[in-house]
């Protein structure tokens, strides 16, 4: 019955092609066209059907990541199954985002949200308003550190710097800054992404697998780097390296607290100042999207330099997540001394 029909369709073809010649690229053509037409429709019904919600460009779920760490480990585990896009352009601190209206539409409208609640209050509330149920939360997805030590002099604003009612986090919200924990969040978007489109499941759990493994290896490279060093202080711009520190056994001391941009107080100074000499502390540290002169004093009063160490906050000048992080453990084990 089959073979009859396809007899049937290459005889008419082959009727065509010889009765009306100068047509014959004309049927070739529409012929094709139907076929390709064919395909679009069976691969669209097999991947819109699984999508949650409204999926994006052929049929790929629309996911937002809040800023590069979040883009880093969502494009590794998304692939290529994903339509990514990121809130946070280049080179903007992210602790400082506020959200266009257009932004909020895409909140709206996006099938996943991997976000980090307690960095981006503007985010955490949009989410909480938009997308709770479509959100991926970083620091859900593992064991958070209480907030690092602060500035204790900050407080004495909070009247007037609390804006919006944000409620805050009581926990350090750098978590991607220890590899062994971002290799559970690359795990655990792995499964969250394979739960929203499960007809890619096995392309996202195989390449979560991978990332997890890359971070692994880059965990064991920092703890073999640091593990004997001189000195263990590290003074830092702001306070975003508590689980570098904890992983690896360091102790930090943040000039100010965990928002980069609050001022520090004389009082808060003139503290780390004694522990810098105290600890004999070789190097302040700065970093690229933070002002540099608060620690560029200091280093001169303790009588250190200054070199940069990467929150990888924002994307790179050049390379990803893991080159800074290699840069990171290099200008780290200078500093400390390391062998
Ligand atoms: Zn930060």
């Amino acid at each position: 019955m089959r073979l009859a029909v396809q007899i049937l369709v290459i005889l008419v073809l082959g009727f065509f092609l010889v009765v009306f010649l100068p047509w014959w690229s004309v049927a070739v053509a529409a012929f094709a066209g139907g076929l390709t037409l064919l395909a679009v429709a069976a691969c669209g019904s097999s991947s819109t059907g699984a999508a949650s919600g409204g999926a994006g460009e052929g049929g790929r779920p629309k996911v937002l990541a809040a800023f590069y760490p979040l883009e880093w480990v969502t494009q590794r585990v998304g692939g290529s199954d994903v339509e990514l896009s990121t809130l946070t352009s280049p080179g903007v601190e992210p602790h400082d985002l506020e959200l266009t209206p257009r932004q909020i539409a895409e909140i709206e409208q996006a099938d996943l949200i991997v976000y980090l609640k307690g960095v981006q209050p503007a985010v955490d509330e949009a989410v909480a308003e938009h997308a709770a149920d479509r959100s991926f939360d970083v620091a859900a997805a593992v064991t958070t550190l209480p907030a690092a030590e602060a500035d204790p002099h900050e407080h004495e604003e909070e009247g007037h710097g609390e804006e919006e009612g944000h409620e805050e986090v009581d926990y350090d919200p750098h978590l991607w800054l220890d590899p062994s924990r971002f290799a559970t969040v690359a795990t655990k978007l792995g499964d969250r992404l394979a739960e929203a489109d499960a007809a890619h499941a096995d392309g996202f759990r195989s390449r979560a697998a991978a990332t997890a493994k890359e971070l692994t290896d880059l965990d064991k490279e920092m703890s073999d780097g640091l593990a004997d060093c001189a000195r263990r202080t590290v003074v830092t711009s702001h306070a975003a390296f508590g689980y570098l520190a904890d992983r690896y056994k360091l102790k930090q001391v943040g000039i100010s607290g965990i928002d980069p941009e609050s001022e520090p107080s004389p009082a808060r100074l003139a503290e780390v100042a004694k522990v810098a000499k105290a600890e004999k502390v070789t190097t302040i540290f700065t970093e690229e999207l933070v002002n540099p002169k608060v620690a560029e004093v200091l280093a001169t009063e303790v009588g250190a330099k200054t070199a940069v160490l990467n929150p990888i906050e924002s994307r790179p000048a050049t390379g990803d997540y893991l080159s800074a992080t290699r840069e990171n453990l290099a200008h780290l084990r200078t500093a400390l001394g390391c062998s």
